[in-house]
């Protein structure tokens, strides 16, 4: 602790309660990592920052005086919600105070077609509190329980984004934000004006509050399938995800990854696995396509609990399973392009141990593409290859921004001018992040 942060724990525990901030080492070491274990090259670099205290705001005005008193005392501010995020955005490099949103949660309003909540709400409550008015939420993350305010800032999409995409555009109505100022105090943008905090890490300004879009909710029925091969499962994954009314989420897994699965009746050992949450229209249409390629149907279920069963078995989470069932084995990296089903077996062969988990979207599917661990440089030499192959890839294994960061930058002037909120995550001018160095140069 530095004088300053000892004096703004002592300031912070006027504001906060004795409760509401801690310096007690095994809190600050569990605020200063996220999801950075599921990359084996940051795992070696870690650890990567401690955290010197740790506040617990319960409210939006809560978390403008702390932001306020921790620049008055010139202390680096790193928010987090659930600390799930990929790949170490949330870990404090400069140590500083950690803004643990997980207190500020609740549902403030919910009309038509919006909802308004704080920033610490996880997302499963967001989807029931719509669900409950009739309504759905247009996209959540895989990791449903993860905050609102981290989902935003640190993800960028899962069930839901088939039809709309990603966060970054007309998912957001409007946010309560907090600027890194002596004065801080909430400030609410609207429409465009809230794109630029979203998915920059906390680097623009802290997110208090946010309305969301919302959607009619409809009838979802949570299908399971599985299929002699791989092959055949991809054989089917774009028409299915091509139905309408738009299926929410359609993943596909090889027998290896579906194997490292929770066990489950409706994923059969040694088989590939699609999963997908239809609108309950589409289940007769999905399931002619999937006889039709010599699969099986396992199963179909209903209700909420089974469409969220689903939901957290997309996106990372079967390469999470994968690496709980042999731990640092294997790595990942992100992939799109129509090649991961018309030429797998190549896109398969960049990597030694290539395994593919496919989620379908409107226009090209994306995945995860994992592989077997050697070395930093053995993974950065498999995007050329990819390329190659028309395969996009995006290296997650670094924590800087690298969405729209000139704006982001060129805002920061004035929302961050001490250069306070979530320090080493934002590159300099002129700096660029090195694809897969986990470094800035
Ligand atoms: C197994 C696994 C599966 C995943 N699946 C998905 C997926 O399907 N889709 C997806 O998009 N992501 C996914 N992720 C990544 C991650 O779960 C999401 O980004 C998640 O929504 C982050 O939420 P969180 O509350 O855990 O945020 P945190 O990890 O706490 O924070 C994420 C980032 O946002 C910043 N931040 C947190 N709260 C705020 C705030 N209120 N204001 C400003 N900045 C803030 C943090 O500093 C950090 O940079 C997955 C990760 C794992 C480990």
């Amino acid at each position: 602790m530095t004088d300053n942060t000892d004096a703004l724990a002592a300031e912070l525990r006027e504001l906060l309660g004795d409760r509401g901030v801690t310096t007690e080492l095994r809190a600050r070491e569990k605020a200063s990592l996220d999801g950075a274990y599921l990359s084996p090259i940051l795992m070696a670099q870690l650890p990567l920052g401690l955290a010197d205290l740790v506040a617990f705001p319960t409210s939006a005005e809560q978390i403008a005086a702390v932001v306020g008193a921790a620049v008055r005392h010139h202390v680096a501010i790193t928010p987090r919600g659930k600390g799930t995020g990929n790949y170490g955005q949330g870990i404090p490099m400069q140590g500083g105070l950690v803004l643990d949103m997980s207190k500020a949660r609740g549902v403030i309003e919910v009309g038509d077609g919006f909802i308004t909540v704080e920033a610490g709400t996880p997302m499963v409550m967001i989807e029931q509190a719509a669900n409950a008015a009739g309504q759905q939420i247009l996209m959540y993350p895989s990791t449903a329980q993860s905050s609102i305010g981290g989902f935003l800032s640190g993800g960028s999409g899962g069930t839901g984004s088939i039809k709309h995409g990603s966060n970054h555009t007309g998912f957001v109505t409007a946010l309560d934000v907090v600027h890194a100022v002596p004065d801080a105090r909430l400030i609410h943008v609207e429409g465009e004006a809230a794109e630029p905090y979203v998915h920059t890490y906390g680097t623009l300004g802290i997110i208090a509050r946010a309305t969301l879009q919302l959607e009619p909710l409809q009838n979802w029925r949570g299908l399971y399938a599985s299929f002699d091969t791989f092959d055949d499962a991809l054989s089917v994954i774009r028409e299915i995800g091509d139905l309408e009314p738009t299926p929410r989420l359609v993943s596909a897994d090889l027998p290896v990854l579906a194997n490292a699965l929770p066990d489950d009746a409706a994923i059969p050992k040694d088989r590939a696995s699609l999963r997908a949450i239809l609108d309950e229209t589409t289940v007769e249409a999905a399931s002619a396509l999937i006889f039709g390629a010599g699969g099986r149907i396992e199963d179909v279920r209903e209700g909420p609990q089974a469409s969220m069963k689903i939901s957290m078995l997309s996106y990372n989470h079967p390469i999470e399973w994968l690496q709980k069932s042999d731990p640092g084995k294997y790595f990942h990296i992100e992939v799109a392009g129509d090649a991961l089903v018309e030429r797998i077996d190549e896109v398969h062969a960049v990597y030694n141990g290539g395994m593919l988990h496919i989620e379908a979207q409107h226009g090209r599917p994306i995945g995860m593409l994992a592989g077997i661990y050697e070395s930093p440089e053995q993974v950065y030499a498999g995007f050329a290859a990819l390329d190659a192959l028309g395969v996009g890839s995006h290296n997650p294994h670094h924590w800087e921004v690298d969405h729209e960061v000139e704006r982001t930058r060129r805002l920061a002037v004035h929302t961050d001018p001490d250069g306070l909120l979530n320090p080493g995550k934002l590159p300099a001018e002129g700096q660029v992040a090195v694809a897969g160095a986990g470094k800035v140069t």
